[in-house]
């Protein structure tokens, strides 16, 4: 990140923390700091000078080592009254402020502002998030001419308070953020323990609770445990169009507005009818007297001896409760038809209103990947846009000097990488936003700067290789000494390796997933341990059934540990389905990963399998 020089930037700390009981809301402890550290954390890289506008406790504000300005106008006049102290105080041609309840905000805030404000001509740059009915300004994020000090003095000397009323004048540049979370500002003393048990225990604490906890002999029950209980649903949610809510993961529960179908109408074309007319053993002779058409209602209503031609999805007429199918009519003329006794029975080929979803019924429940059904659902509902969950970050990078990118020449001893295409591949398909870091060298600097950008760029992190044992040691080392990180073997072929943990970097938090270098390995760990905690960061329930499916052959297998073999499902001779795994099993066989359409997954406590047994199948369609 560059610092702009030409911003100085001014913390709003100046309320009098009414909303928190009265306490100084810039001073309330968060996440180990106090609420406006966090805010000078995300500021000060950003620009050329810090200061904090503050009415009381100033001198413990001064404890930052920033300077500290109270108002000028008096009386607690609101945030404008702190812009005004910092515009008097700023010696830069350029001011930004930022509110002191704002601990997630936008890194790259200054530099955008600025750019939009340069790129404008205008005279005050200002946050906005959301977009249609969801666009929401954010004037307190706002980039502003120190020049204009005296436009918002006059201001405020007419007793104007409104954050967005004092540029009326003036040429306003609104600047879209796509994540809001990231202006989110937290103005409760609940919101703020609240967002502080959101945050997930220490590693060390998940594992306690486990009854027996060996990282050397992890069964991999226990690891999926532990990933589970410590990654977090990331909150931040988005509207978007229905069509490109496809794949992604529902926001919130969808209640029906209306009845789906509006109204009763007819299942077939033919004739609707009161059941009542219909004779038990003689045929029934009827009047047609309309005739109603698909969407359409009629205003006859049909009596005793009467009836109504009607197409499919016709509104049925008033005391209609029956359709005959005009194809089981016996006889019929444009005034009349006649109808065999035991045709059909009352209520036949009739629709009701609200059958396929009654007003205020659960339609869709949020943490649902949107399939085709559910666009069509939706659709039918009258929704134009749907809520659903920012896409995850994900950043991902190879580790290795022997590791050559295609399109380099492969030189001797070298491998082209391939796990970054496999990765690629499985975060696409998951949904999520990728961040594509390359190769990274067997180097401790490389090495801690990749994942230092990755950390600060991205909700999670995933790497291959480096982790296993002989692997250059400083890789655990430096993975430990950014933040929370444990390292697992894990009971488990192919793939024993595995680091998991968070990791942080200049106020950032990203789940870190170590996965282990070889080919195959990567992908069964990302597909057992990674899939699952990143969906569940999306928001999105999302566990994948096994099939249960009779082995075409005899599989060795050693108890005491999960075994993944590669598998070709397919159909016997018999009919039924059945499952043979593929030629080689090494953990660097590639190929072989190709040629299957599933893994064979064979549990700790299961020994060898003798053909003809029934074992545990994952398909790779719909893991993939
Ligand atoms: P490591 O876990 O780093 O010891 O790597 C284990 C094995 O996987 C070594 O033979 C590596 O060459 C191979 N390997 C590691 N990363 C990749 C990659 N990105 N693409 C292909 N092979 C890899
Ligand atoms: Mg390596």
């Amino acid at each position: 990140m560059q610092k702009n020089e030409q911003i100085s930037a001014l913390i709003l700390a100046g309320g009098r923390g009414s909303r928190m009981g009265h306490v100084d809301k810039g001073l309330q402890p968060f996440r180990g700091l106090t609420m406006v550290e966090h805010v000078l954390q995300r500021l000060s890289p950003q620009v050329a000078a810090v200061a904090i506008n503050a009415n009381q406790n100033t001198g413990i504000y001064q404890r930052f080592g920033v300077p500290v300005l109270p108002d000028v106008t008096p009386d607690f006049a609101g945030p404008l009254a702190g812009m005004e102290a910092g515009l008097q105080h700023c010696a830069t041609p350029f001011m930004l402020s930022a509110p002191c309840d704002s601990p997630f905000l936008p890194l790259d805030l200054a530099a955008r502002l600025y750019a939009a404000l340069q790129e404008q001509g205008a005279d005050v740059a200002i946050a906005v998030t959301g977009e249609g009915s969801r666009r929401q300004p954010h004037p307190v994020f706002c980039l502003l001419k120190t020049s204009l000090a005296p436009v918002l003095t006059r201001y405020l000397a007419e007793g104007g308070r409104r954050m967005d009323g004092w540029y009326g004048e003036l040429k306003v540049v609104e600047v879209l953020f796509e994540d809001g979370d990231a202006f989110r500002n937290i103005n409760t003393r609940d919101e703020l323990q609240s967002l502080d048990a959101g945050r997930p225990a220490r590693l060390h604490d998940v594992v306690s609770c486990l009854s027996s906890y060996d990282p050397d002999a992890l069964p991999v029950r226990d690891a999926q445990k532990i990933i589970g209980q410590f990654v977090t649903p990331i909150a931040a949610i988005e509207k978007v169009a229905l069509r490109a809510a496809l794949d992604r993961v529902l926001a919130a529960d969808i209640v029906s507005p209306i009845n789906v179908p509006a109204h009763d109408n007819s299942a077939m074309d033919g004739y609707a009818l009161r059941g009542a007319d219909l004779k038990a053993d003689v045929p029934t002779t009827l009047a047609v007297i309309d005739t109603v058409f698909a969407g359409r209602t009629s205003a006859a209503v049909p009596q005793a001896g009467q009836c109504v031609r009607i197409m499919t999805g016709g509104v049925m007429p008033p005391g209609c409760d029956s359709v005959i199918p005009q194809e089981h009519v016996a006889a019929m003329s444009d005034t009349s038809i006649t109808i065999d006794p035991g045709v059909i029975r009352t209520g036949d080929n009739r629709r009701f209103a609200g059958e396929d979803l009654k007003a205020g019924s659960a339609a869709l429940a949020k943490g649902r990947r949107i399939r085709p059904a559910d666009l069509g659902l939706l659709a039918s509902l009258g929704f134009a846009e749907v809520p659903v969950q920012r896409r995850l970050r994900v950043a991902f990078f190879s580790t290795g000097d022997e590791l050559r990118s295609i399109g380099e020449p492969l030189d001797a001893g070298c491998v082209y990488d391939s796990n970054r295409y496999t990765l690629y591949g499985m975060l696409t398909r998951l949904g999520c936003d990728i961040i594509d870091m390359g190769i990274v060298r067997d180097d401790p600097a490389a090495l801690e700067q990749a994942l230092r950008t990755a950390c600060e760029n991205a909700d999670a992190i995933v790497t291959s290789g480096g982790v296993s044992v002989g692997a250059a040691d400083y890789t655990r080392e430096i993975m430990a000494r950014l933040g929370d990180v444990t390292f697992w073997k894990i009971g488990m072929r192919p793939g024993r390796p595995l680091a998991f943990g968070r990791i942080e970097s200049r106020g950032h938090s990203a789940y870190l997933f170590g996965l282990p270098g070889n080919p195959v390995a990567v992908m069964v760990s990302f597909y057992f341990f990674a899939r699952n905690a990143l969906l569940a960061m999306m928001g999105a329930i999302a566990d994948l059934p096994l099939l249960k499916v009779r082995s075409a052959g005899a599989i060795r297998k050693k108890p005491g540990r999960t075994e993944y073999q590669r598998g070709i499902l397919s159909v016997g001779a018999d009919g039924q389905q059945q499952v043979a795994i593929t030629g080689s099993q090494g953990s660097g066989i590639l190929r072989s990963m190709s040629e299957a359409n599933c893994m064979v997954v064979l549990h700790d406590e299961q020994g060898n399998v003798a053909a003809g047994d029934m074992v545990d199948v994952m398909l790779f369609e719909g893991l993939i």
